[in-house]
């Protein structure tokens, strides 16, 4: 679910082992930490959803 939220910022911190970041708990999100279910989830509209899945498959 993280890839498709309006509060993910994939691969904002390059290099570090929890490379990605929720805006809404202001963490450091590793895979690990990915979400499949989410109760803060927002849809981020597709323009942004398609321009993080990019960042987040191509660091
Ligand atoms: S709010 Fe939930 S789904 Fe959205 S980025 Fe944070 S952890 Fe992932």
């Amino acid at each position: 679910m993280c890839v498709s939220c309006t509060h993910f910022r994939p691969n904002a911190h390059p290099r570090e082992d929890r490379p990605h970041h929720c805006a809404f708990v202001d963490a450091p999100l590793g895979a690990r930490h990915l979400r499949l279910e989410c109760h803060e989830h927002e849809a981020a509209a597709a323009p942004q959803a398609a321009a993080q899945f990019l960042r987040f498959s191509r660091p």
